[in-house]
């Protein structure tokens, strides 16, 4: 975590993210953000590790997407996702058993814990439904 307030290209790669409302590749970032004048992709890069690294933003490395972060991690839980591969909805919520037991397990093995984002696929309610339906 750092204080330094974010740059004007950082806070439009983020809103840009916001308004996708959904994981997006840095491919799909880069379009949304062309038009408010962000043409270089190293740009959305450094804005995309700026954000990661200020807990604004995370990286689903099943997907190679960003999504928003909709919580905080006060206390250092970890960001869990259920990924519905389905329809590609994300939800996070943040589950403090999990980061804490991981998290000593890591240190046991004398390993510095940088970040963690645990990733869970599977199918959404939403579509657990529609299948139901459907069949
Ligand atoms: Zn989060
Ligand atoms: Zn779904």
């Amino acid at each position: 975590m750092t204080n330094r307030p974010l740059a004007p290209k950082h806070v439009l790669v983020f809103d840009a993210l916001k308004m996708a409302g959904r994981p997006v590749t840095a491919y799909q970032l880069i379009d949304a953000v062309r038009d408010a004048g962000i043409s270089a992709p190293p740009t959305v890069y450094r804005a995309l590790n700026r954000l990661i690294s200020d807990g604004l933003v995370h990286k689903l490395e099943s997907m190679n997407a960003f999504v928003v972060c909709t919580h905080t991690h006060a206390g250092g839980t970890v960001p869990v996702f259920t990924i519905c591969n389905a329809c590609g909805d994300a939800r996070e919520f943040a589950d403090e058993t999990v980061g804490e037991q991981l998290a000593k397990r890591a240190i046991e093995r004398g390993f510095i814990l940088d970040r963690a984002v645990i990733e869970l696929h599977g199918t959404c309610a939403k579509c657990v439904t529609l299948s139901a339906q459907a069949g």
